[in-house]
């Protein structure tokens, strides 16, 4: 028997810099458990998108249909479930952005498989997979066994680096599956953020602000700063739930994981589900990490 391990590549956001990571711990899992790395992209890529991914899987399946041109949760959820029911993977990896985190519970529920999520690490041992996170607000680890399959797994950003490409493009095969509108959830309004240019969890240097800086209009100082440096600006739950900035900025168990290398966190406490968030911020022990309440 083959085990297929499934890396998930989304139309919608194509192939930034987590979906590569997505793509480097499916090539290495599979390699691990001797098994096929199919890449199924799922709504309307580009075909540099698709060519890209080519290069770093055994087969690519594309599920391509106007009704996936855009995320609809309960449309895109369906035609992945009738994807991974066709192609019978052992582990189905995802990004670990919120539309990934919210369809990979309900297609483990409809495919009776297991899942968890945030994973910093994957490894196979017999026909199990381990899958370690962190947990406690990053004061430490645990290591989940995953035996029942399909497994289903969000991986955290950046958390794997991107594998070689390949030297041989692999196989793509249109899938052919009836794709059906689900009327049940209308979606009324799409609003995309301005500077979603890149996604906070791919940026290398964040610029956060907390309840300190007491207001909307700071957030603005903090913007011109983080301009001025080339990073994002995120944002505690405070300060999202205060209304001063859009509820995607926040960081923490709650809100966006992120591994940046260098995280300024400015009039924030340091709170533990803040700090969840940022648990994966690169060399922390050389304290590029910088908690900072200096306003
Ligand atoms: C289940 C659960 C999930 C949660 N998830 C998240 C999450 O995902 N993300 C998150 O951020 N929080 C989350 N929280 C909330 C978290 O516990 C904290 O309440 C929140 O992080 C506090 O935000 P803050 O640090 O901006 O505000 P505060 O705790 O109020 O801290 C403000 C800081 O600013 C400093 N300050 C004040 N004035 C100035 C000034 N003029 N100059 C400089 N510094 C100043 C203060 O000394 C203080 O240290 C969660 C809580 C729960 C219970």
């Amino acid at each position: 028997m083959i085990f297929v391990v499934i890396s998930c590549v989304f139309g919608w956001t194509g192939i930034d810099r987590a979906a590569l990571g997505v793509l480097g711990a499916g090539q290495r899992l599979a390699q691990e458990l001797a098994g096929r790395h199919t890449a199924l992209i799922v709504g309307l890529p580009s075909d540099d998108c698709v060519a890209e991914v080519a290069r770093f899987v055994d087969v690519v399946q594309v599920l391509n249909d106007p009704l996936l041109a855009n995320h609809h949760s309960e449309t895109t959820l369906t035609a992945l479930t009738k994807a991974c029911r066709q192609l019978n993977p052992a582990v189905i990896l995802l990004g670990n952005d919120c539309y990934c985190q919210e369809m990979a519970l309900r297609m483990t529920h409809r495919l009776k498989g297991s899942a968890t999520g945030d994973a910093l690490s994957l490894k196979a041992e017999g026909e199990a997979v381990l899958v370690t996170r962190s947990v406690y607000g990053g004061k430490a680890q645990v290591t989940f066994a995953l035996h029942r399959k399909p497994a289903f797994i969000w991986v955290r950003a950046r958390a794997y680096n991107p594998t070689r490409p390949q030297d041989v493009s692999a196989e793509i095969v249109p899938m052919q599956l009836k794709i059906e509108e689900d009327q049940r959830v209308v979606l009324i309004d799409r609003q995309t953020e301005p500077q979603a240019a890149a996604r906070l969890e791919d940026a290398r240097v964040i610029v956060s602000g907390g309840r300190g800086l007491g207001g909307p209009e700071p957030f603005t100082h903090l913007q011109s700063l983080a301009a001025a440096m080339g990073a994002h600006v995120a944002a505690s739950r405070a300060a999202c739930d205060a209304g001063w900035v859009p509820a995607g900025w926040q960081v923490g168990q709650t809100g966006k994981k992120v591994a940046p290398d260098l995280y300024l966190a400015i009039a924030t406490s340091g709170a533990s589900q803040h700090i969840m968030g940022i648990a994966d911020a690169k060399d922390r022990s050389t304290n590029n990490c910088l908690i900072s309440n200096v306003a």
